[in-house]
C-alpha cells in the first residue's frame, strides 16, 4: 500500500513547519536566513579539536605530604 503523498516535503529544518517550495527547505526566509547565519557562525561546523578539559594546572605543591 502506498500512500498518496503527492509532495512529501519534509518540513522545515528549524521550527518544523510544513516548508514553502520557494524556501525549501525551509518555511519561510527567516528561517533559511537564521539556518544561514548558523552556519556561517560555525555552527555546523566540525568542531575543532577540543583540548582535553584538563587545564593546564600548576601541579599539587608537595608541601602536604604525610
Ligand atoms: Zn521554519
Amino acid at each position: 500500500m502506498t500512500s498518496p503523498s503527492i509532495a512529501p516535503e519534509k518540513p522545515c529544518a528549524l521550527c518544523g513547519k510544513p516548508a514553502v517550495e520557494r524556501f525549501r527547505p525551509f518555511c519561510s526566509k527567516r528561517c533559511a536566513d537564521i539556518d544561514l547565519n548558523r552556519w556561517l557562525s560555525g555552527v555546523y561546523a566540525v568542531p575543532a579539536e577540543e583540548a582535553a578539559d584538563e587545564e593546564e594546572r600548576p601541579a599539587k605543591d608537595e608541601d602536604e605530604r604525610p
